[in-house]
């Protein structure tokens, strides 16, 4: 292949302490800061450990080494904090041997055992990898501890041979992938945790531009601040004013006492960046951005400051952040009260769902542990909170109402170890065509329709709801009951049987059973309830149901493991008025409600969702609606359900050839920098890197060459008719256009058809591609897109001219699981078809799963691959054809999971301070 090499592009991601830093290629103008790392900010020690000796031209032969022009088999990255070059690394190949390469690391004396080491090797590891190499290796000095440990720290298989002195470490990079992603994640979560503490649990906050205006919001935030009773110290600052809300303010932030943890910035617009800049030199560690309409100029100023000062930025047109555990007791937000200090992490885009959200956690008792308004996102996400709620010990339960969470890439990733631990539930912002406009006017959200957006959530492990309300009620059950058990099967007891019935239908309409009870059970209820009691499922007590009975009921169901959830509906009736509390008490102080959740359903009750407390000191749920009970109840089931899935491996690809693939697609883009849809050729070469075959195509650029490759291809001894599709750049739909044909005989049809094409499509035509024609199959789609919110996806469903009638789809987030490969399958409703039946013969679905698996290795590897369009597969009993393929790339501008880095909205690289 080529050895067009573009450099990595500069990106910025965290030390291990949360400072952020710029890692990039060295360039001929970084000469001088590499020798001044080398000769004057490293000790004679650390600087014999790296050149095994201390030549006095070492440092300046290094630097020329380092900084020269691009070459091949060699790159040189630097690690830079506030404008100052803090580390670098190297590697280096011999030419013929490039498959291995030398790898060297050096750290100034001051920033060792920050993490700058692991994070330019993780870069270099990556930057290798796609570049082919398969080992790298690096001589140390024996007694050279801290390079050993970030060695063996790495997450790397590690092999280490003594030598006179010097321990060779070897790293081959094939191996062990996933343990090498978890130890990169791993500490991208400590990082990123380390780097949001300044924001969720500062010690001194300053707000600028707190006004003398009553009602203004700074002023507000500040009064906030000190009535919550905050723990820290807490300043104003404000060059117009010597007094706010009773207290003194400071003309400028250097004028402090002392430089904040936090700064809140309520300015205008246009002042935005300047204060973040003043901040950021002072030394300042996390922003909160109040103010909204920031232009895009001062956006980029506003994130500049922020990476080249190592803050984290919450906002800008944020509502404010709270965090309620009583060492802080921060309240800098203009909502409403304080917030009830408890036990959900809540994270808001809109400010005023936030502040609906707070009020109904405080009444539910529920309350928060950390609430942040993201407003625009610049910075922290989704992402970021799940990360800290995941390991701040305070959190049992995560909301969020996002349109994205962040980075796509790595939101499944996040999304998927969180939630293994604490529910996570969201609201599905954005569902409709109308709603996903509304979003995309300031998020530009995604357009995955809805079924797949649910697929998606939950294999994600986040439970999707569709509103507000339905969030607080699926919360107010997680949070307070044990999960149901994963058959989903639920009693139903009610008091009155006409509820009874419509309780059972809202559970089966939201996806549970209502089974029929064991012989067994049946009579000892029947033993136990009124005569006229009704003792199958859904249970009718009889409005003549006495207390202790109805407790009886209910533990019976509980113990007899015949369901999995017992859902009560309590109708006040003459009979029961005077002792309706009791009934209710029956519920609450029941025995054994361990293992079996149960809720109840008070048909009189004025809310939606309350809680009645038990006497273990547990809550149990009692909603006004059978209906979003069984909602909630059926969130439940898939929560548990999606934690009892095993966590299977990645489905395996065995004859891909990633590095190959990844020099595709960077020589294309170094010729189409914007990016674009591949050639034919192009194309087939591509899916041939990961074992998707396209059916045989012959490139034709005229007439002449078009006959003799329909004659090579009736000489190879297919049945003789070709296909015939005409190619010009930038095609889109070849068969709405006229530009296909299919089943051509013999020469002259092949050539009149050609003729046709030249005169309908002119200049424009570059040429055609032949194929042989494929017998006839189901045809099939499977194809690649980046989705905003998810990321990478791949999805399947029927194809060919069925794909936009019968809308037959399944997707699932990249990488898939050999699980996935199964379930894409049967999730489609034309399961049957591919499956086959007695009589049906179904499709090669081995042939299916190389596809999808190959596919999803593709999307992983190359997050280049904004598109990629297998339509139609022609799938038969014995085997797999695709007759047509198109992929579009575009520059890298997603994260990369392998690859620990900052999110970056602002796509220009930073231009210098003002
Ligand atoms: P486009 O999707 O751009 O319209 P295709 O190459 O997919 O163009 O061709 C359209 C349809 O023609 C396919 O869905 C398939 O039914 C049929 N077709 C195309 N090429 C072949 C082939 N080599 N063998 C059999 N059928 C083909
Ligand atoms: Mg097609």
């Amino acid at each position: 292949m080529s050895t067009v090499q573009h450099l990595p592009s500069a990106v910025e991601a965290l030390l291990a302490d949360g400072t952020t830093a710029l890692i990039r290629p060295l360039a001929p103008a970084d000469h001088d800061a590499v020798l001044d790392l080398h000769a004057e900010r490293m000790s004679d020690v650390s600087r014999r450990m790296r050149f095994f000796g201390a030549s006095r031209r070492a440092p300046e032969l290094t630097a020329d080494r380092l900084c020269g022009p691009p070459r091949p088999g060699f790159l040189a990255l630097g690690a830079w904090v506030g404008g100052d070059l803090v580390g670098e690394a190297d590697y280096e190949s011999e030419p013929g041997h490039e498959d291995a390469a030398e790898l060297a690391v050096a750290v100034a004396d001051a920033w060792q055992h920050r993490g700058v080491g692991t994070l330019l090797i993780e870069h270099l590891v990556h930057a290798a990898r796609e570049r082919g190499i398969h080992t790298i290796e690096a001589d140390t000095l024996a007694g050279n501890r801290a390079v050993h440990r970030v060695f063996s720290d790495l997450g790397l298989p590690v092999h280490r041979h003594l030598d006179q002195g010097e321990i060779k470490v070897t790293v081959p990079l094939d191996e062990s992938d996933e343990h090498y992603r978890e130890a990169v994640d791993e500490r991208g979560r400590a990082a990123d945790v380390a780097s949001l503490a300044a924001l969720l649990r500062p010690r001194s906050v300053a707000v600028v531009g707190a006004s003398r205006r009553l009602g203004s919001v700074g002023q507000a935030v500040l009064r906030k601040i000190r009535e919550g009773g905050f723990t820290g110290e807490v300043w104003a600052v404000n060059p117009y004013a010597e007094q706010i809300a009773g207290e003194p303010a400071y003309p400028a932030l250097g004028a402090l006492p002392r430089v904040p943890d936090l700064a809140v910035l309520a300015v205008p617009p246009a002042v935005v960046a300047s204060a973040a800049q003043e901040c950021g030199r002072a030394g300042v560690r996390a922003l909160v951005v109040l103010t909204s309409g920031l232009g895009a100029d001062a956006a980029r100023q506003l994130m500049h400051a922020c990476r080249r000062h190592s803050m984290r930025l919450v906002g800008p047109n944020s509502l404010g952040i709270a965090q309620t555990d009583p060492e802080v007791r921060l309240d800098a937000e203009f909502g409403g009260a304080f917030p009830l200090p408890g036990t959900a992490g809540v994270a808001v885009q809109s400010g005023g769902v936030g502040i609906a959200l707070l009020e109904r956690l405080a009444w539910l008792g529920i309350g928060v542990s950390s609430f942040v308004s993201l407003g625009d996102k610049y910075d922290v996400s989704g992402n970021d909170l799940l990360q800290w709620w995941e390991s701040d010990g305070h959190t049992d339960l995560a909301l969020l109402h996002v349109e994205s969470f962040g980075s796509p890439r790595a939101f499944a990733r996040t999304a998927r170890r969180v939630s293994r631990t604490i529910p996570v539930l969201t609201v599905d912002a954005g569902r409709s065509a109308a709603g996903r406009r509304g979003a995309a006017s300031h998020t530009a959200a995604a357009a995955t329709p809805t079924v797949t957006r649910e697929a998606l959530f939950r294999q994600a492990g986040i439970t999707a709801t569709r509103g507000i309300a339905e969030l607080v009620e699926t919360a107010a059950l997680l949070h307070a009951q044990p999960l149901p058990g994963t058959r989903g099967a639920v009693a139903v007891v009610s008091n009155a049987g006409g509820i009874g019935i419509l309780a059972a239908d809202a559970c089966v309409e939201a996806g549970l059973s209502v089974p029929e009870l064991p012989a067994a059970l049946t009579d000892e209820l029947r033993a136990l309830l009124p005569a006229a009691a009704g003792a199958t499922n859904p249970v009718d007590t009889t409005a003549a149901i006495g207390l202790d009975e109805l407790r009886s009921c209910v533990d019976m169901l509980v113990r007899s493991r015949a369901v999995d959830a017992v859902l009560v509906c309590l109708a006040p009736t003459a009979l029961t008025t005077g002792e309706r509390d009791g009934l209710v008490h029956a519920l609450a102080d029941g025995p054994a409600r361990r293992r079996v959740p149960v809720v109840a359903v008070m048909l009189s009750q004025e809310v939606p969702v309350r809680y009645l407390s038990c006497v273990d000191g547990r809550r149990l749920p009692s909603y006004a609606d059978p209906v979003t009970a069984a909602r909630a109840l059926a969130h439940a089931v898939d929560r548990a359900r999606w934690l009892a899935e095993p966590t299977t491996a990645e489905a395996v690809v065995s004859d891909s050839d990633p590095a190959s693939g990844r020099l595709l697609v960077d020589a294309f883009l170094g010729a189409n920098p914007g990016g674009g849809w591949l050639d034919p050729v192009l194309t087939a070469q591509l899916l041939e890197c990961y074992g998707l075959p396209l059916t045989l195509s012959i490139w034709a650029p005229d007439e002449h060459a078009v006959v003799l490759a329909a004659q090579s291809l009736r000489q190879l001894g297919h049945d003789g008719r070709v296909a015939l599709k005409a190619y010009w750049q930038g095609q889109v739909h070849k068969s709405a256009a006229g530009a296909v044909r299919t089943g051509l005989t013999t020469d002259a049809e092949v050539r009149s058809a050609y003729r046709e094409f030249t005169q309908h499509f002119g200049d424009r035509m570059a040429g055609a591609v032949v194929q042989p024609m494929a017998g006839p199959g189901l045809e099939l789609l499977a194809g690649v897109v980046q989705d905003q919110v998810f990321g990478p996806l791949v999805v399947f469903g029927l194809g060919g001219t069925a794909t936009d009638v019968m809308d037959d789809r399944s997707a699932r987030l990249a990488p898939l699981t050999e699980r996935d490969l199964s379930t894409m399958i049967t999730d489609l409703r034309s399961a049957p078809l591919l499956l086959g039946r007695p009589g049906l013969p179904g499709v090669d679905l081995a042939a299916v799963g190389r596809v999808l698996a190959g596919l999803s290795r593709l999307a992983a590897d190359l997050p280049e691959v904004v598109e990629a369009d297998l339509n139609p597969l022609i799938a038969r009993p014995d085997g797999l054809a695709c007759v047509d393929a198109r992929i579009r790339l575009e520059p890298r501008p997603t994260f990369d999971p392998y690859l620990r880095r900052l999110r970056r909205p602002v796509a220009d690289p930073p231009k210098e301070e003002p």
